[in-house]
């Protein structure tokens, strides 16, 4: 189910982000020299000795307005709510501040467990300074230098230690979704909304983190459902509630734990900025995707209301052409018994598999009825392709020389297999490899 998570707290300018990109394996960012920078990565996949785990940089969850104090503070609570693990972070040259002394102050009073380790331990003679951490009463300190790469391992040893022991794998046929958005689009309203037309299965199943609740749902013909982190939706009064970072992490949680994706857009607003990345993170995710635009009873309605808000999303999210558009009110109920019948047909379509007998007579006819591209002379020829995954449906094409794949060719061939399958709500993934 969902992997745990390790947050990195700290005050700032004690490299977090630097010890992020090395936990990430992500070499290319370079940590700036000026504090403070805004940084866009504050969540990653990451793995060690085999074992799976999120990652989140607190300190890329800015909190404006709010003095520096409240700021470590409110991280440290993100920490405390989102983690399994904390990496709290402190930093030798500096020795412990009064800062550090706070943020410790707050992760005391949780259960969460804290790993402790001092950063910027760039040779073997600071070591011994090392032990002036221990006051700060999380045992043992793991010297590390984030800018060198030194210690990140045994670090990495003593958090995978501290992970939750997985709960026994429940049996889970339902499908698993979500619905993601900004502030305010109305996801606590849609949930509820969706819980009260359906027949909720009482026990909630807790996640790894004890703040990630899925719950359960058949629907009127029976199928089942788990909407993904119905607790992280429900508003807590938090005042990181409504930051845009926070709000990103949380959507990006979410589409790792679902195979179903509903970005929920607001009818009253229409589309921000904020939007369109939330359902960038969903699209590159490869999950299903359904585009729900809420509070359509708040819009004045004329005939062509519709249309025009429909070419409008597809004009602003060109690439999620493939993803169904769903009109609703969480407010009136409009259209939101339709919602998991489309959910499953995408379902249905995201972990569809096309027989290679089958998808070559598309792609022979596709070929046929528009000659493949040449370059230099040369033409690309296409012997055979296979699907080789689902979610989301994946294909191989077998050719004489990859490079002579243009892009616009991809795309017709992509374009033919959606007009003979439906793959609508999902996106498809087409590789070409050379025949040996
Ligand atoms: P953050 O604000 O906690 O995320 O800190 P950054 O990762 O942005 O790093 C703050 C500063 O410390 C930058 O100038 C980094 O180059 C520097 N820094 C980070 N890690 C190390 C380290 O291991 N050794 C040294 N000497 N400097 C480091
Ligand atoms: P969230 O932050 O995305 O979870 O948004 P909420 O569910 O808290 O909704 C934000 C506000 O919009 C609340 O005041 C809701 O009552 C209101 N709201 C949500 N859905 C609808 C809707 O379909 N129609 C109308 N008129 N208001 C809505």
């Amino acid at each position: 189910m969902s992997n745990p998570v390790v947050a990195v707290v700290g005050r700032p300018n004690v490299g977090k982000s630097a010890i992020f990109n090395r936990i990430a394996g992500e070499r290319i960012s370079i940590v700036e020299d000026t504090p403070g920078v805004t940084r866009d990565r504050i969540y990653a996949h990451a793995e060690w000795l085999g074992k799976d785990f999120n990652l989140i940089d607190t300190g890329g969850i800015e909190i404006s307005d709010q003095p520096f104090v409240t700021q470590i503070k409110q991280q440290a609570e993100i920490a405390i709510d989102e983690a399994d693990v904390i990496v709290f972070l402190v930093d030798i040259k500096t020795g412990v501040t009064d800062a550090d002394e706070q943020v410790a102050q707050i992760l005391y009073r949780s259960n969460t467990p804290v790993v402790l380790a001092v950063n910027k331990v760039d040779n073997p003679e600071l070591r011994s300074q090392v032990f002036d951490f221990y006051s700060l009463g999380f045992g043992d300190p793991y010297a590390v230098s984030g800018v060198h790469g030194i210690g990140i391992g045994d670090l990495l040893d003593a958090v995978i230690d501290k992970f939750p022991t997985q709960a026994a794998q429940i049996e889970d046929d339902s499908i698993r979704f979500s619905l993601i958005g900004r502030p305010n689009v109305g996801k606590s309203s849609l949930v509820n909304a969706i819980l009260g037309e359906n027949r909720v299965i009482v026990s909630n199943i807790a996640g790894t983190t004890r703040d990630a609740i899925d719950t359960r749902f058949t629907s009127d013909d029976g199928a089942k459902f788990t909407m993904v982190d119905t607790a992280g939706i429900k508003k807590r009064g938090k005042i990181y509630e409504n930051t845009e970072k926070y709000a990103m992490l949380r959507a990006m949680r979410a589409i790792d734990n679902s195979d179903i994706v509903l970005v929920v857009l607001n009818a009253e607003e229409g589309i921000r900025e904020q939007d369109k990345r939330i359902a960038g993170y969903a699209h590159e995710a490869g999950r299903g995707l359904i585009i729900v635009v809420n509070k359509w009873d708040l819009v004045d309605k004329n005939t062509h209301t519709l249309d025009g808000f429909e070419t409008i999303i597809r004009q602003e999210f060109q690439y999620l052409s493939y993803a169904p558009i769903v009109f609703v009110s969480a407010e009136t109920k409009q259209r939101l018994a339709k919602l998991p019948k489309l959910i499953q047909r995408v379902y249905q379509n995201h972990t569809k598999r096309i027989k290679s007998a089958t998808l070559n007579d598309v792609l022979m006819d596709a070929i046929a009825a528009n000659p493949t591209p040449t370059q230099n002379n040369k033409r690309l020829r296409v012997f055979y392709g296979t699907q080789v995954a689902i979610q989301p449906p994946t294909f191989v094409v077998f050719v004489n020389d990859p490079d002579l794949m243009h892009f616009s060719y991809e795309r017709y061939l992509e374009n033919q297999i959606r007009q003979s399958f439906d793959f609508s709500g999902t996106p498809i993934h087409l590789i070409e490899r050379r025949r040996k």
